[in-house]
């Protein structure tokens, strides 16, 4: 069993009983959380680490920017670390735990208001806690057309904690954090800023213009440890008049390229507007049964058995997936440009297909992934390339006998964006079970090792492997984060070694 009450490293007992003294006056008795069984909730890893290397040492939850302040103050007299979460469900990332032990959470989910949403703008300004349901909801309640982009667990999670990963979704606005605009932020010396046209005093510009003037700050504060991000102003997308998703299947492996190349141009001209996700015969399948009532041998469950079982729910090796939205007039055009590129490239097309998460339907589908091996252990690998054909047959390659070394299945969604590819990948294992889990672990390291090898780097990664994807970066890119995390953080507090950055 890990070590139940977890120090700040260098705080004694006393002083931290001191501290969360200080911080009952400020947030209030009932918001600082310091008992075993109040933690539980924040040491669920899902991911293949160890529990007591990400052990908090407490949770705070304030419920305004002053409270946040003064957190901040209390904690840089006392030298405690912080671990800020908005809504801390960082599914197969880590979930809510810190990336060291022994710090606070800092958790947002009590600021849950939605400040703004302007329907002529298309623009909303929310706080941490605000979930996309929140958001759906207000919207819905409200008649206002405007649909939402949101991540495969969206019901359960919120824009701000997602955006700050750089998280993505299936619409036009996929990429959440190209569509977000103006942010508050505490520092860790308790001044705020606001980004953007935010600074200038009686703005009236803040969710309409990302840059103000001067350097432009916003990225600082996504995948870092140099604020507290208060505020958050988002861009939504109008509600089309029309849409048609549609689904491209390939009958053998080559669909692959094929999809790949297939889709960029159709991307970068604008014909398709939203990320063309592929997927695998195994991913496909998750959606319809568990690993075990299909193999129970030991090692991947073979190309062969997979897809027999895909044939018998209509289920093709690669499949494509893409919505037109627009008038029926603007669909019209670009369905017929699509149709006939993808049939050209080999692959069937169903023209009527149903894909909530391309249409503002939040569901909790994608966790039928998580049922395919069962024990709830998950951990995202998404090695970016360019959105080449065979760069994507590359990765897969990589991706395929790395797992088939560890025993694990290739379930895989290689998304294209643009020009640039993402092959997520997920990892699935029997989190209560020691030798899985260790499995799995190992398994990562080495597929995360070989893809950064081959110069596919992981853009995002679990709180257990931030320290190692950021050596993959190099030391220039290390040095020039740990001078502006001295500059911004002198004392060290906002969660130490966050994407690899320590003071
Ligand atoms: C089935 C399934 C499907 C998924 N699909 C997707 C998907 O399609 N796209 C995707 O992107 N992800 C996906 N995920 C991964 C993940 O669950 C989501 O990205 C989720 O939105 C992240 O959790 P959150 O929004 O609760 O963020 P949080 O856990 O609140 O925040 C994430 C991290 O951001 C930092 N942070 C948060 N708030 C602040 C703040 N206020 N100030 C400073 N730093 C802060 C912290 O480091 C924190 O750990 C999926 C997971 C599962 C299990």
């Amino acid at each position: 069993m890990p070590p139940r009450t977890t120090l700040p490293a260098d705080v004694s007992s006393t002083s931290f009983a001191r501290a969360l003294g200080e911080l009952r006056g400020v947030v209030g008795a009932a918001y600082v959380l310091a008992e075993d069984e109040q933690l539980v909730p924040y040491r669920k890893l899902m991911i293949p680490a160890a529990e007591e290397d990400h052990q908090p040492s407490g949770a705070i939850l304030p419920a305004s920017v002053q409270h946040v302040q003064g957190v901040l103050s209390v904690c840089n007299r006392y030298k405690i670390p912080v671990w800020p979460i908005s809504t801390g469900r960082n599914l197969g990332y880590g979930s809510a735990a810190p990336a060291t032990s022994g710090q606070l959470i800092l958790d947002l989910k009590r600021m849950d208001r939605i400040l703004e949403v302007d329907p002529v703008l298309c623009t909303a300004l929310v706080e941490p806690g605000v979930t996309y349901q929140q958001l759906h909801d207000y919207l819905r309640d409200r008649n206002i057309a405007l649909w939402l982009d949101f991540p495969g667990d969206g019901p359960l999670v919120g824009p701000l904690g997602n955006t700050l990963e750089r998280g993505t979704g299936s619409t036009p606005y996929g990429d959440h954090f190209a569509e977000c605009c103006g942010m508050e932020v505490v520092l860790a010396d308790g001044r705020v800023l606001r980004t953007g046209m935010g600074s200038l005093p009686r703005s009236a510009s803040w969710q309409v213009f990302k840059y103000g003037y001067g350097p432009y700050l916003d990225g600082l504060f996504t995948q870092s440890n140099f604020a507290v991000v208060t505020k958050l102003g988002l861009w939504l997308m109008p509600a089309p008049v029309a849409y048609r998703t549609l689904l491209v299947q390939y009958p053998d492996d080559q669909g692959l390229a094929k999809g790949v190349e297939t889709a960029r141009p159709l991307r970068l001209s604008g014909t398709i507007r939203n990320p063309c996700r592929l997927s695998n015969a195994t991913w496909m399948l998750t959606a319809f049964m568990r690993r075990a009532e299909l193999y129970q041998g030991s090692g991947p469950v073979p190309d062969d058995v997979i897809l027999a079982a895909a044939r018998q729910h209509g289920i093709a090796p690669w499949s494509l997936t893409f919505t037109l939205y627009g008038t029926p007039e603007q669909i019209a055009p670009s369905l017929d440009i699509a149709t006939r590129a993808f049939e050209s490239s080999g692959a069937q097309i169903v023209t009527d297909y149903h894909d909530g998460s391309q249409a503002n339907e939040l569901n909790l589908s994608s966790f039928s992934l998580l049922n395919w091996v069962g024990g709830g252990g998950l951990v995202w690998l998404a090695p970016v390339s360019p959105a080449r054909g065979s760069d994507a047959v590359r990765q897969r390659d990589i991706a395929k006998s790395i797992l088939s070394m560890h025993g694990m299945d290739y379930l895989a969604a290689p998304t294209v964006y643009g020009r640039d590819l993402h092959h997520l990948t997920a990892v699935l294992f029997d989190h209560g079970d020691p030798q899985a889990l260790e499995r799995a672990r190992a398994c990562f390291r080495d597929l995360a090792t070989t893809f950064a090898d081959n110069g596919y780097g992981l853009h995002r990664v679990g709180v257990d492997f931030m320290d190692e994807v950021a050596r993959t970066y190099g030391e220039t890119r290390r040095d020039v984060n740990r001078a502006l995390k001295r500059a911004l953080d002198p004392n060290g507090i906002l969660a130490p070694g966050k994407s690899g950055i320590h003071r």
